[in-house]
């Protein structure tokens, strides 16, 4: 899918982000709504990204893309360009506390998919993570009026990234999000990139896989809630196997590296391998070859590589 940063400004100023320091100077002509549309009409003509990666959809960053004044002229091209395409929104969620916002983009009548992060279960933890007073309430809000304007071609997930501050709260964020928006369609485990500003902030917010670990199981027994669970940017070598199917590769080769031990790796082939930032500021030393023999279900897709560890 091509991912397209639409906006350079935020209304968070998240310790985690993955964006640096020069992505939010001035106005950048890659913002015009004209280099904008420009881009999907090479997209259109065949650019070679879009041909070669999936074309099943497109995906809005930021910055805070609904921040962008531009957000609903470029679903509509897109839609008039690629009708029934989906187009993936990774969003703080906090425009759409605004009724009139949320209902206005709801009701394009297009394959919606909103992404929206939510970093604890009150705003003590989660306003701490955005620097940005009553942004869980307003991305809370935001929610609820997705859910009230939602539509059958419309898809909600919700993204937690785990890190320092928010990583031993892991299970309270789940029960918060079970009970406050149990409709939701995905929800999505991230492992925080260290990248951007992440780097610039890592002593506050840096966490291991080991220690995120014992965190990881006790959300377990939740997981069933949800109609689909995904992990992101999780090395198979520092995750128990029952975890595997929940796996998903996401980041692009260039921002990964496999290390001298994977080669001797049963599951390497299967395996994201290790984010080259977490190598940087936290090391090697967690991950292990994978040598006994794993009986497990392959998927056809990429993405998704094991669809189920067999006993
Ligand atoms: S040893 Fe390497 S290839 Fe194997 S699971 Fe760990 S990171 Fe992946």
């Amino acid at each position: 899918m091509p991912v397209i940063s639409i906006y350079n400004r935020c209304n968070n100023k998240c310790i985690m982000c993955t964006n640096p320091d020069k992505f939010w100077n001035g106005n950048k002509k890659e913002f015009n709504l004209s280099f904008l549309l420009n881009r999907l009409d090479r997209f259109y003509q065949g650019e070679k990204e879009f041909l070669e990666i999936h074309r099943d959809s497109f995906s809005f960053t930021g910055g805070e893309p609904t921040l962008s004044p531009y957000l609903i002229p470029l679903i509509e091209k897109i839609n008039a360009l690629f009708y029934g395409k989906r187009v993936i929104c990774l969003t703080n969620g906090r425009m759409f506390s605004y009724a009139d916002y949320a209902k206005r983009i709801l009701q394009l009548g297009i394959n919606l998919e909103l992404a929206i992060a939510i970093h604890g279960h009150n705003s003590k933890i989660h306003d701490s993570i955005t620097r940005t007073a009553k942004s869980f309430v307003q991305t809370t809000k935001g929610l609820h009026n997705i859910f009230r304007f939602k539509k059958k071609n419309h898809t909600i997930e919700i993204r937690v990234v785990m890190h320092q501050l928010n990583y031993k709260f892991l299970e309270k964020i789940t029960r918060f999000i079970k009970k406050e928006f149990p409709s939701i369609d995905r929800l999505v485990f991230i492992f925080f990139e260290i990248e951007g500003q992440a780097c610039k902030n890592i002593k506050a917010i840096k966490v291991t896989y080991s220690q995120l670990l014992p965190y990881i199981e006790k959300i377990r027994t939740f997981l069933h809630y949800f109609p689909e669970v995904r992990f992101y940017h999780f090395p198979l070598c520092v995750l128990p196997t029952k975890f595997y199917p929940y796996v998903w590769r996401t980041l692009p080769d260039r921002e990964v590296s496999f290390l001298n031990n994977c080669r001797g790796c049963n599951l390497k082939q299967f395996c994201l391998g290790v984010h080259k930032g977490y190598l940087k500021y936290v090391g090697d030393s967690e991950f292990k070859p994978i040598k006994r023999k794993i009986n497990i279900q392959e998927g056809c897709n990429w993405h998704h590589p094991i669809l189920k560890v067999n006993p």
